[in-house]
């Protein structure tokens, strides 16, 4: 099957690295009029690294383990590694938020990640910019809240981990598996079906326990289960009121009703990333308000008729805490108040 690439391998090399970068990747390399697969076959459990692709594909064996991740700024994770995620299938992605071909492939990637998480599928969507206002993190933040993108995004402006992973095309899928392995290479749309099924191989594989780091990102894929004693030792007073009780804190008490900087809200209780300061605003309550949350996965919704009133709650979707309530009588677009206590929160500056 061939590959389409925008430029030619042999020119590429007989150029310096900037120019590369200047030339290699016009506008028209993401116009992806046909797709070009290359999903690899299986190997066996405990096999050896054989080579998974078809013959021509830079003559890589993609069967090696994959390179890790050049530094850049994550966003709705820690930063990751890809040691740290072994024993967990990998899902990498690259991406710029300008390219049209990317954002068609985000309901598939997004369902994925919606899907599989829970199972033990990661995907990490590193970032690699074509023009100076996708290199901006706060442009990357905003377009990957508005995307509705929860997976954790990685920036990559000096196409490091690009160049390491040698793409030469947006978007450009790999499939890693439990041990860190590249299994399989997607350019281009299209491809979901073998992509999925890909994935739901690699999930079904064991891995041998050297392989295997548990606990390394359970808090950032999973599900938060605790019991009511657990969460009374880990949160504050004020916290557990608040999160397990679905309490409320006084108005003007909080850390953050004031807060101007730049940043994302965690979950105080699980570390889920619920709300962003681009969508922050001054509601005069004395609680921290927000138009929109970061992602809607992030949390959920449900009817509250406490204290005598019929209020939509905001619970935090991984580990249930109650974060306040939303109304609606918020600024445009979304016309929606979150109204949030900043004890249910733990502010990162970004
Ligand atoms: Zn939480």
């Amino acid at each position: 099957m061939n590959v389409l690439k925008p430029m030619g391998v042999g020119i590429a090399a007989t150029m310096s690295a900037a120019m590369i970068i200047a030339v290699a990747f016009p506008r028209s390399a993401k116009r992806w009029g046909l797709t070009g697969i290359q999903i690899g076959s299986i190997r066996p459990v405990g096999g050896n690294t054989d080579s998974i692709v078809s013959p021509g594909l830079d003559g890589r064996a993609e069967s090696s383990t994959a390179a890790e991740f050049a530094s850049g700024a994550w966003i709705n994770s820690e930063p990751l590694t890809l040691k740290g995620l072994r024993g967990r299938v990998v899902l990498v992605e690259f991406w710029t938020f300008g390219c049209y071909n990317c954002r068609n492939t985000l309901p598939a990637v997004k369902k994925w990640d919606a899907q599989y998480r829970d199972q033990g599928l990661t995907i990490v969507g590193v970032h690699s910019p074509e023009f100076d206002n996708e290199k901006k993190i706060e442009n990357v933040r905003r377009e990957v809240a508005s995307l509705g993108i929860r997976f954790p995004v990685v920036t990559d402006n000096e196409f490091e981990t690009w160049h390491a992973y040698k793409v030469d095309a947006w978007p450009t899928i790999f499939v890693l598996d439990k041990s860190g392995h590249v299994r399989g290479k997607h350019v281009g749309e299209g491809g979901y079906a073998q992509t999925e099924q890909l994935i739901q191989k690699l999930l079904a594989e064991q891995t041998s326990p050297a392989n295997t780091i548990s606990g390394g990102n359970e808090a950032m894929t999973d599900k938060v289960v605790k019991t009511d004693e657990e969460w009374r030792k880990e949160l504050s007073p004020e916290q557990y009121y608040i999160t397990r009780q679905k309490g409320t804190e006084p108005a003007f008490t909080g850390a953050y009703w004031d807060n101007h900087e730049a940043g994302v809200y965690t979950c105080v209780a699980c570390g889920n990333t619920v709300f962003s300061s681009d969508k922050k605003f001054d509601s005069g309550t004395g609680w921290p308000s927000f138009s929109a949350p970061i992602a809607e996965k992030s949390i959920t919704e449900e009817s509250d008729t406490t204290h005598g009133m019929i209020r939509t709650e905001i619970i935090c979707k991984r580990c249930g805490a109650h974060l306040g309530h939303v109304f609606s009588d918020g600024p445009k677009p979304t016309g929606l108040r979150y109204c949030i206590n900043s004890a249910a929160l733990k502010f990162v500056k970004q």
